[in-house]
């Protein structure tokens, strides 16, 4: 078939591609640690559960306006406006299925063909894809190791110019875990001004952060609010991937932009899930904290478990549910070593380079699973990395 060139480059996510092969090797009998798929192992929350059950019930299934409800945008503002030190109007807030929309649209609304966007890689594979879809010029920047996996600094510095339409952060990171400090956002914020770019601060997992880390966002600099694009959802810190809610902030005229570009996709986000996305937001706060407890407790035991092992060094990451451990000294492409730690340990994982060609020579893994299962696949790791 003959796709429109927009299309033609876009390819599965990678996670989707190793699950089917670990479903595979369940199917005929071996048992599979699942270290590959982003999404938390907690169920939603009780009460969260609730309020969307008692929405259905009291007949909150219509549509609601586009960019979301107002009583929703209200407390996004609210919220999102205090943990960032902003104040925040509810116009400014873009309500969508999940964070992924207020990713694509902005992208669709600000890039023209031809426009250069910088992102990291390795990053979120939704990034290239979108700018792609776009008719962008996608420009990698790479991250470093030794510096958090923050961006290059020195290569971004050589790679913005006045064709920068856009550049996109994302802290802390997917796949790597990685905090940008803030002297590397003030760097980026002044090249943006300098440039007159756009900036897209995709902050899924901000609430996702150990050992007191400070995570700041980019939004907050002086001057930078009305050049970003915060992106932000329910998914991750509340455990409500399938629910689908996310937001978007930004300057009220790309707002009133996306929010048609909503109205004629998807139309609308289900009422359900955002009087449910009420609740998460005002409801009690501890069980996210507790849930973060128990996040760090398995982020110490799977680095720890990784520097184990002879011939792995892996960074203890300051947010995200991701480890990223450097693999590169057994002298197997990142791809291979995921095929050989399926095969041979059971354990399922994805190839850095699913997330660009910086991520060579990497692995990411989610622990996002029970702590037992952490064990557990740590020892299966320890024993199939020794015979190699
Ligand atoms: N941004 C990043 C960095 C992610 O890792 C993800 C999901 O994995 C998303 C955005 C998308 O979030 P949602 O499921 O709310 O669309």
């Amino acid at each position: 078939m003959n796709f429109a060139h927009r299309t033609q480059h876009l390819q599965p996510e990678g996670a989707y591609q190793v699950l089917a092969n670990a479903q595979a090797q369940e199917a005929s009998g071996r048992q599979i640690i699942h270290l590959e798929i982003g999404q938390p192992d907690f169920d939603t929350f009780a009460n969260i559960r609730q309020a969307g059950i008692k929405a259905i019930n009291e007949g909150l299934t219509r549509y609601t306006p586009p960019n979301g409800m107002l009583s929703l945008r209200e407390v996004i503002a609210e919220d999102a406006g205090k943990r960032r030190g902003l104040t925040l109007n509810p116009n400014q807030v873009v309500v969508g299925p999940g964070a992924k929309p207020n990713l694509f649209f902005p992208v669709q609304a600000l890039v023209e063909p031809g426009d250069e966007v910088i992102y990291p890689n390795p990053g979120f594979p939704t990034y290239e894809a979108m700018i792609r879809v776009a008719g962008g010029i996608p420009v990698p920047v790479p991250l470093l190791e030794d510096n958090c996996f923050s961006f290059d600094l020195d290569v971004f510095k050589r790679l913005v110019n006045d064709r920068t339409k856009l550049i996109i952060l994302n802290s802390p990171s997917n796949p790597t875990g990685g905090v940008i400090p803030k002297p590397d956002l003030e760097q980026i914020a002044v090249a943006a001004q300098r440039h007159n770019c756009w900036v897209m601060s995709d902050e899924i997992y901000a609430r996702i952060v150990y050992d007191n880390a400070s995570v700041p966002s980019i939004a907050s600099l002086p001057g930078m609010l009305e050049r970003t694009i915060i992106v932000d959802g329910f998914s991750k810190t509340y455990a409500m991937t399938g629910w689908r809610l996310g937001f978007g902030i930004m300057p009220e005229k790309l707002a009133n932009m996306v929010t048609l570009l909503l109205t004629h996709s998807v139309g609308c986000t289900a009422q359900f899930v955002q009087v449910a996305g009420v609740e998460a937001l005002t409801g009690p706060q501890e069980q996210v904290d507790r849930v973060m407890a128990e996040y760090q407790r398995r982020r110490d035991t799977i680095v720890d478990g990784l520097n184990a092992i002879p011939g792995v060094t892996c960074q203890r990451p300051q947010g995200a549910f991701y480890v990223f451990p450097n693999i590169k000294s057994f002298g197997f492409t990142s791809s291979a070593m995921a095929d050989l730690l399926l095969d041979k340990a059971g354990v399922a994982v994805l190839p850095g380079s699913d997330f660009g060609e910086h991520g060579e020579g990497y692995l990411r893994l989610v622990y996002s699973t029970s702590f037992e299962n952490l064990q557990l696949a740590m020892d299966r790791l320890r024993q199939a990395l020794k015979s190699l």
